[in-house]
């Protein structure tokens, strides 16, 4: 039996104020749902808080990872460097457009990529690469873009769980040629659903920006007659609403407070596992980094690791909300095993990130004493199933 009280830390929990219902309520009280003043305004701040490039508003990250590839012209006959251990989405969007994924395994430390991995991976018929930024800590992207320079590959920045991460003053998605974010509600901020394609490019900002919207040629401003326009190619609906895009805002006033949060609840909870046999943290300690803490992920070893499963039911029973980031690696993940095969021994960190982590929660949400709750949860957890 646990010999602590049991406390309700959820995983993740969206951080929604009346402010942000405010939002939300002030644009329903008027007449523009879509493609109006809030989705500009939110693209500008949001460049503002990354630092530059051009920002596109867009339905989700994976609507933006799509479409990167689409603006690419990345087709059959293609292949892509894509993250083992990833979201199945920074897969699909290779997927979707007829290219073949070549999955690239982690860094056992960090989760991420490495230059040389990719190399390593790289086929001749590699036209483009895409990395994860893994729980908001950046893969080493002045190491892969002088790869990906030498190979001439584009270079496609999944941000989804990297908000607020930069190495030295750059924000991640503006080392590549795109970068996407998600607004999904476990997120670092949310706009229930939503995204935001990044990119230093103006002709592919153009260009997205019409492949969002149909293909159309021209947006409701610059039409002289209302309703009429051309449509010289094809194109999606990918675009978020005003109300989305509204709440977007005013989350995003928030960011430093939420990142700030993140880091304090990241170092307490490290902090007090580091003293737990058996558990590896995730993390990177490059001090030219600014980490945006998406989660901590314990690596469990021995026993516990063998038996994660029966940790994360513990801890689920003395209240602590877990997850696990990814669930599997994707090139194991039934689509891809039976299109393409999977051979385990190719991805031993993925496998082993998957199989025998758990992630626990830093995010906003928290007090102190959930932190302390979470590191006391997972001490007695893993001491039961290694007893
Ligand atoms: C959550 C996530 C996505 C998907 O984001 P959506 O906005 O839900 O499409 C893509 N990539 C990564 C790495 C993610 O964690």
């Amino acid at each position: 039996m646990t010999s602590i009280q049991h406390r309700n830390v959820p995983f993740a929990r969206p951080w929604i104020t009346d402010e942000d219902r405010a939002a939300v309520l002030d644009v329903l009280g008027g007449h523009v749902l879509t493609h109006g003043p809030q989705g500009e305004a939110f693209e500008a701040e949001f460049r503002a808080f990354v630092g530059g490039g051009h920002a596109i508003s867009m339905s989700s990250c994976m609507a933006a990872l799509h479409l990167a590839y689409v603006e690419m012209g990345i087709g059959p006959g293609d292949d892509v460097l894509v993250p083992a251990q990833t979201h199945t989405a920074t897969a699909h969007a290779v997927e979707l457009v007829g290219a073949r994924p070549i999955f690239v395994d982690c860094d056992p430390q960090t989760g991420n990529v490495s230059a040389d991995a990719l190399r390593a991976a790289a086929t001749p018929r590699t036209k483009a690469l895409s990395v994860v930024h893994f729980l908001g800590a950046p893969c080493d992207m002045p190491a892969i873009m002088a790869f990906a320079r030498e190979r001439d590959l584009r270079v496609v920045e999944d941000c989804a769980i990297a908000l607020g991460t930069r190495i030295g003053e750059r924000h991640v998605g503006l080392w590549g040629d795109v970068g996407t974010f998600s607004f999904y509600p476990v997120k670092h901020i949310t706009t229930g659903e939503g995204g935001m394609f990044i990119t230093q490019h103006a002709d592919v900002a153009e260009r997205i920006k019409k492949l969002r919207a149909f293909g159309v040629d021209r947006t409701h401003t610059q039409r002289q007659i209302p309703g009429y326009y051309d449509v010289p190619t094809l194109g999606y609906n990918y675009r978020m609403s005003e109300m989305a895009a509204a709440l977007g805002r005013s989350q995003l006033r928030r960011v430093y407070e939420i990142l700030a949060l993140r880091k304090q609840h990241f170092g307490l909870l490290a902090d007090a596992v580091a003293s737990i046999p058996g558990v590896q943290v995730l993390r990177d300690s490059d001090p030219t980094h600014t980490h945006s803490h998406y989660a901590l992920t314990a690596v469990l070893s021995g026993n516990a690791g063998k038996q994660r499963n029966a940790v994360v039911a513990k801890l689920n029973a003395m209240g602590v909300g877990t997850s696990i980031y990814y669930p599997q690696p994707v090139p194991r993940m039934a689509h891809y095993r039976n299109k393409y095969g999977y051979d385990a021994r190719r991805f031993p960190n993925a496998e082993r990130i998957s199989d025998r982590s758990v992630a626990l929660p830093v995010g906003p949400h928290l007090t102190k004493e959930d932190v302390e709750h979470v590191a006391n949860a997972l001490r007695i957890a893993i001491a039961e199933v290694s007893a």
